[in-house]
């Protein structure tokens, strides 16, 4: 299990503490849930989108520190964004946590996102930090239906 440390960075470990953007969003007009069932993590997203802004966006949800984590960075990335941008965000994120150490050229432009790059050591950690962005993804499309990982 080597490797583990370089996983629980500081970064992580402090937004699995002190989420950002924690809890309910009065006024929201987007709203998905996703669902993790091979680890148990569930996240709840809420979010305002008017003028082709994300102008506001708050999560609820349980679960393992990466996907609480990654949750909380999620939020605090694409915040203010356009819905167009933010889509790009998760494909670059995506590709980051999927793909080869030497085929993330883009972890840089991620800022602080880029603390998830280990994960793709760990198959199963992946889904834990995809699944907030799975679920930003279905509430931005507006896929009522709850997002799984499975
Ligand atoms: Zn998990």
């Amino acid at each position: 299990m080597s490797g583990l440390g370089e996983l629980y960075q500081q970064l992580i470990i402090d937004h699995n503490r002190s989420p950002r953007n924690f809890g309910p969003l009065d006024g929201a007009n987007r709203v998905a849930a996703g669902d993790n069932p091979l680890c148990g993590d569930k996240i709840k997203l809420y979010l305002k989108v008017a003028n082709d802004v994300i102008e506001e966006i708050r999560f609820e949800g349980s679960g393992c520190a990466i996907s609480q984590a990654s949750a909380s960075l999620m939020t605090a990335a694409v915040q203010g964004k356009s819905p167009a941008d933010a889509l790009s965000l998760f494909t670059a994120f995506h590709g980051m946590v999927t793909s080869a150490p030497d085929a993330a050229g883009n972890a840089r432009a991620l800022g602080k996102l880029a603390a998830f790059a280990g994960v793709r050591a760990f198959p199963a950690r992946v889904k834990c930090a995809n699944l907030a962005w799975h679920t930003l993804r279905a509430a931005l499309q507006n896929q009522p239906q709850a997002v799984s990982t499975e």
